[in-house]
C-alpha cells in the first residue's frame, strides 16, 4: 500500500461494488485520489467499508482504461480510434439501417446496475423513445430478476422490506443462498453483532458458510440442502407451520388476502409438501426442518436474507414467493426486525431495475400496457410508445441466431462472460451487424462490438446508486470525465443521432424527470440528497421523509398475496456421466466478473478461481489437494485448481467466477426460472477429473 501523504480536500461518494453501497470519502491531493476513506455518516455503512471498497479506485486510473471512441467495419479488423462524432455517428447509422431492413424491433438495449439510475433511465428512455421498441432488459436479468417478480406478486413492490438497521431487532435471522460475509461484508457486520447478542441463526444453504460456525457464533440450524431444491424446503418449512398451528392468525386475517390464503393452506398442508416427505429430494432431515420452521415462526422476529442461491435457479421466482409467504404465514413483516430482504450483488440492481430496465414494465414497475402509465411517459417524451413488452436478454439472443435481431447496445455489462451457456452468447453476438459496448475497459463482450465507446469510472460519475434496502445515495464526481465525456450525455447524443432529441443539462435534470414520472421517486432531487445525506424510497407526498421499513399498515399491494409455490425438480439431474452438482458463489476480494476488482490491489488475494470438493469425492477420482483438474458438464468443460474442504458435501463442488481464465459459465446449461428466465447459475451436473494439461 502506497502511502501518497496528506489529502487536499475529500469528496463524499458511493462505492461501485455491492448493494449494500457505502459512503467513502475520496481523499484527494492534486487532483487525484490517494484513499478512500468510509464516510462515518454513511446511512449505510456508518463508517464502515470492506477490503473491496476501500480499494476501488485502482481501477479507476488503471492503463487497461480504453479512452477514445473506436470503430471496426467487422469483428476482424482492428479497432480504429474515431471523434465522439464518428462513433455516435457510425453506431447510429448501423441502427437505422438495421430496423430499415429488419423492423423496429431488431435492436434492442441491455441496462447496467453498475451504472448510475440517471444513466439507467437514459438507456431505457433511448430504446423507448429513439429505438422505438421495448427491448431494454438489465443485467438484473441474471440476478435478481425473481426478486422483482416474486416481491411484486405477493407485496405489490419488487424491493426488501427493511433498511440494513432493521436487523438489530430480529430474534431468529433466515439466511437462504447468500453469504454475507464475502458477499455484502459491512452488512454482515451488523448481522453478526446481532447473533453475537444472542439472535438465532438458521442458515439453508448446500455449503458450510462462515457464518454457520464463526468466532462466537453458531447457527442453530444448517439446512444443507442439496442445490436446486430450495423450495421443496420452504415448503416443508411453512407445511410445519400449518400443520402445527404455528400461523399468526390475526395478522393474516387483518393483512392478507385470506382468499389466496385459504388455497395456499390447502395446497401446503399437503402430506406431499411434508418435511418427510421432500427429506429425499432435499437430502436435509425432516426433523431439523421441523425445528428450524417452529424456531422461525415462535422466536420472535423474524427477518430473512437471501441472495442469489435464491434467484439463480429454475424455480428463482417460487422461492421468493416461498420465502414471502413464511413471512406473511407468521406475521413477520411491515416492522422493524422482521421482513423479506434481497441481499443485491451490484450497486445498483435495485436502481436499475426501478428505473424501468425491463421490458414490460416502465419506471416504477409500472406495466407498459397500462394506457394512463404510457400516456404520461407519451405527453412528456412527445413520442407514441409502444405497448407490448420487449425481448428479455435470452431471446435477443435467441433472435439473433434466428437472424431477426440485429444489434444491440450494452451499457457496462459483459454478456459474453457473465450470462449462461457462453457458446450460445458468443454466436449470438455474433451474428449481429451492430454492437455497441460502453465500457472502461476491453471486455470479453468487446471481441464482438463493432463500436466501442468509453465509459467513465464512478469517480467521474455525477448521479445515484440505489442500494439494497432502496436507499438512493449521491454517487459525486472527484474528477471529470477521463475520456472527455459523461456517460448519460453519450446516450443522449446515440438517441439524437437515431433522430430523437434528447439532452439535458446536467445529471440533477435527468433525476428531476425521474421525479417526476416516477411516485416513489416524486420527493427526490439532488438538492435534497445532497442536504439530507440519502433517502429510502418510496419518498414521496405520503411518505416525504422515505420509508426504511415498507408495508407497515397495509402491503403496497393492499392485501399479502399468498402464491402456490409447488416444488419442481430442476431439469438439470446429475447422472452417471455427470455424478456431481457444481454451485458458485463469490470471495470477499473480488467482485463478480473480477474485471474492477482483478485491476486493484485486490488481486493480490485472490489470483485465481478454485474448485472445492470434498475429500471423498476428491479420493474416487485421484485428486489431491492442488491438482489441477477439468471440470465438465453437458455444455463444455474448463480447467482450474481442487481444493479439498469440508465446506461442502460429498457430491457438491464449488467454485468462485471472478477470473475469466476459467469462464465458469463454459459449463453451465441453458436452464433457467420459468418466470423471469433468470439463469440456473447455481445447479449444473458436472465431473471432475485429474487435467492432463501441462
Ligand atoms: Fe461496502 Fe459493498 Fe463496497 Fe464493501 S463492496 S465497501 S460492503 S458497498
Amino acid at each position: 500500500i502506497i502511502d501518497h501523504g496528506q489529502p487536499d480536500h475529500s469528496v463524499i461518494t458511493t462505492c461501485a461494488y455491492c448493494g449494500v453501497g457505502c459512503s467513502f470519502e475520496a481523499e484527494m491531493k492534486g487532483g487525484e485520489v490517494v484513499r478512500m476513506t468510509p464516510h462515518k455518516n454513511g446511512g449505510a455503512n456508518e463508517g464502515h467499508s470492506c477490503v473491496k471498497g476501500r480499494f476501488a479506485w485502482g481501477y479507476a486510473t488503471h492503463r487497461d482504461r480504453i479512452l477514445s471512441p473506436m470503430i471496426r467495419e467487422s469483428t476482424d479488423q482492428p479497432w480504429r480510434e474515431v471523434s465522439w462524432d464518428e462513433a455516435i455517428g457510425f453506431a447510429a447509422d448501423r441502427f437505422k439501417i438495421i430496423q430499415e431492413q429488419y423492423g423496429k424491433g431488431a435492436i434492442g438495449g441491455v441496462t447496467s446496475s453498475r451504472c448510475t439510475n440517471e444513466e439507467v433511465f437514459v438507456v431505457q428512455k433511448m430504446v423507448r423513445a429513439a429505438f422505438a421498441n421495448n427491448n431494454v432488459d438489465t443485467c438484473a436479468r441474471v440476478c435478481h430478476s425473481p426478486t422483482g417478480y416474486g416481491l411484486k406478486q405477493t407485496f405489490g413492490t419488487s424491493a426488501g422490506t427493511q433498511d440494513f438497521k432493521s436487523v438489530g431487532s430480529a430474534d431468529v435471522i433466515l439466511v437462504c443462498g447468500a453469504n454475507p460475509t464475502d458477499a455484502h461484508p459491512v452488512f454482515a457486520s451488523r448481522m453478526k453483532r446481532r447473533l453475537r447478542e444472542g439472535a438465532k441463526l438458521i442458515v439453508i444453504d448446500p455449503r458450510r458458510i462462515d457464518l454457520v460456525r464463526s468466532p462466537h457464533i453458531e447457527a442453530a440450524h444448517h439446512l444443507q440442502l442439496r442445490p436446486g431444491t430450495n423450495v421443496a424446503v420452504v415448503n416443508a418449512m411453512a407445511h410445519v407451520i400449518v400443520t402445527e398451528g404455528l400461523v399468526d392468525e390475526a395478522f393474516v386475517a387483518d393483512r392478507c388476502d385470506t382468499v389466496s390464503f385459504e388455497r395456499w393452506k390447502a395446497f401446503i398442508a399437503d402430506p406431499a409438501n411434508s418435511p418427510e416427505a421432500l427429506e429425499a429430494d432435499s437430502g436435509v432431515p425432516a426433523q431439523t426442518v421441523r425445528e428450524a420452521a417452529r424456531l422461525y415462526a415462535t422466536g420472535g422476529n423474524g427477518a430473512i436474507y437471501y441472495g442469489l442461491g435464491v434467484t439463480e435457479h429454475s424455480q428463482g421466482s417460487s422461492m421468493v414467493m416461498g420465502l414471502a409467504n413464511l413471512a406473511m404465514a407468521t406475521g413477520n413483516i411491515g416492522r422493524e426486525g422482521v421482513g423479506v430482504n434481497p441481499l443485491r450483488g451490484q450497486n445498483n440492481v435495485q436502481g436499475s431495475c426501478d428505473m424501468g430496465s425491463f421490458p414490460h414494465e416502465l419506471p416504477g414497475y409500472r406495466h407498459i400496457s397500462d394506457t394512463e402509465t404510457r400516456a404520461s411517459f407519451e405527453k412528456l417524451w412527445g413520442v407514441t410508445l409502444e405497448k407490448e413488452p420487449g425481448l428479455r436478454i435470452p431471446n435477443m439472443f435467441s433472435a439473433a441466431l434466428d437472424g431477426t435481431f440485429r444489434g444491440m447496445f450494452i451499457q457496462g455489462e459483459d454478456l459474453a462472460q457473465s450470462d449462461p451457456d457462453t457458446e450460445n452468447v458468443d454466436a449470438a453476438l455474433q451474428a449481429m451487424d451492430c454492437v455497441v459496448v460502453q465500457d472502461l475497459f476491453l471486455n470479453e463482450t468487446a471481441a464482438f462490438a463493432h463500436v466501442f465507446l468509453p465509459g467513465t469510472s464512478f469517480l467521474e460519475k455525477d448521479g445515484t446508486f440505489t442500494n439494497a434496502e432502496r436507499r438512493i445515495n449521491r454517487v459525486r464526481p472527484v474528477k471529470p470525465p477521463l475520456q472527455g465525456l459523461s456517460e448519460w450525455e453519450t446516450v443522449c447524443r446515440l438517441a439524437t443521432a437515431m433522430g430523437y432529441d434528447m439532452s439535458y443539462p446536467d445529471a440533477a435534470a435527468i433525476m428531476d424527470e425521474i421525479a417526476a414520472t416516477t411516485p416513489s421517486f416524486a420527493g427526490v432531487s439532488f438538492d435534497r440528497l445532497d442536504r439530507e445525506g440519502s433517502l429510502q424510497w418510496p419518498c414521496n407526498e405520503a411518505a416525504p421523509d422515505g420509508t426504511p421499513v415498507m408495508h407497515r399498515d397495509a402491503f403496497v399491494r393492499g392485501e399479502g398475496q399468498f402464491m402456490l409455490t409447488a416444488y419442481v425438480p430442476t431439469e438439470e439431474r446429475s447422472s452417471r456421466s455427470f455424478p456431481l452438482l457444481l454451485t458458485t458463489g463469490r470471495i470477499l476480494s473480488q467482485y463478480n466478473v473480477g474485471a474492477q476488482t482483478r485491476r486493484t490491489q485486490n488481486s493480490r488475494w485472490h489470483d485465481e478461481d478454485v474448485l472445492e470438493i470434498h475429500a471423498s469425492d476428491a479420493e474416487m477420482r485421484g485428486v489431491r489437494d492442488g491438482d489441477l483438474v477439468a471440470l465438465s458438464s453437458r455444455k463444455g468443460s474448463t480447467t482450474l485448481h481442487a481444493r479439498i474442504s469440508d465446506r461442502v458435501p460429498p457430491g457438491v463442488v464449488y467454485t468462485t467466477f471472478h477470473h475469466p481464465e476459467t469462464g465458469a459459465n463454459v459449463v453451465t446449461t441453458e436452464n433457467s426460472d420459468w418466470a423471469t428466465n433468470c439463469p440456473e447459475y447455481k445447479v449444473t451436473a458436472v465431473e471432475v477429473a485429474p487435467s492432463n494439461m501441462p
